[in-house]
């Protein structure tokens, strides 16, 4: 069976990890091609977008695709959107995989925002020192903010300056350690963080780190995509796609 991966994801990498051995499951693991050096997965890969809903369509049934799973980022609203309509056009079955959300907990100073630019007000008139945990290509929202300084955390290191007064630009890929957030908050002296409510573990470090250091978060709500079918867990997933699933797997 013909699967594609929508990725750039961990969840996507653990999907490929366990479909690799699986002869009946020839998997594709797709990458929109935003980092210069992903990860090589277990099973094949191609890079690139497909040319909106009408060029995944076309590779849809040029690759005889059998099924579709998007594990794609809860925010990459677009490819996810796409997916649904391109999918009921190849009339191939699509299955989500998105984690659930987090949800606040004891001790969490949350201010919930639907979009960037409410996230960039919520920071206030009054200079503050601000750990952006969102991807680089969302920067420039805060460009128009220029009384705080920013301490971003990027995945390739900046080519061109960056648009912002930055305290530091750290070049790091995830997942991270809450104690290794924490320090980084306190060394660089972060008074809020501003943060995509992503879910999963992956990218929790920043949220726990500014719960223990009590600081507030501003955090963006996910973005609205067209209803599909959705599980939260690779394993769900595997189920979906009748892959028995190693002895591990299934917890034997
Ligand atoms: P997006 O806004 O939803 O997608 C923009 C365009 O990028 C899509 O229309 C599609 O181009 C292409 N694209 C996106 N994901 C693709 C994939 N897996 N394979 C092939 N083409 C893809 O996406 P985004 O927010 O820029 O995110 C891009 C990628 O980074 C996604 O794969 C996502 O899983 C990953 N990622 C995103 C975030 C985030 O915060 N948004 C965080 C971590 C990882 P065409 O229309 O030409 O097909």
């Amino acid at each position: 069976m013909r699967v594609l991966i929508l990725g750039g994801t961990a969840d996507a990498n653990r999907l490929a990890a366990a479909v690799a051995d699986d002869p009946r499951i020839d998997a594709v693991l797709s990458y929109a091609g935003r980092t210069e050096n992903p990860t090589p997965p277990p099973i094949s890969w191609r890079v690139g977008g497909f040319g909106g809903i009408e060029g995944l369509v076309h590779y849809l049934r040029g690759e005889r695709i059998a099924r579709v799973v998007d594990a794609t980022h809860p925010f990459a609203a677009q490819i996810s959107a796409h997916a649904v309509a391109a999918c009921a056009v190849a009339a191939v079955p699509l299955l989500a995989l998105e984690r659930p959300p987090w949800q606040r907990s004891r001790g969490d100073r949350w201010i919930e925002v639907d979009d960037l630019a409410a996230a960039a007000d919520a920071l206030g008139a009054a200079p503050r020192r601000v750990f952006l945990g969102i991807g680089r290509q969302h920067l420039e929202t805060f460009a128009a903010y220029p009384q705080h300084a920013y301490l971003v955390r990027l995945v390739d290191p900046p080519r061109a300056p960056q648009p912002l007064r930055l305290v530091e630009a750290i070049v790091a890929r995830g997942p991270f350690e809450r104690a290794g957030d924490r320090a980084m908050l306190r060394d660089y002296r972060a008074d809020i963080v501003v943060a995509r409510n992503a879910g999963g573990t992956a990218a929790s470090a920043k949220i726990e780190a500014a719960r223990d250091l009590a600081l507030p978060v501003v955090m963006l709500r996910r973005p609205v995509i067209p209803a599909r079918q959705k599980v939260e867990t690779v394993a769900e997933v595997l189920h979906w796609l009748g892959h028995d699933g190693t002895p591990a797997e299934r917890g034997v």
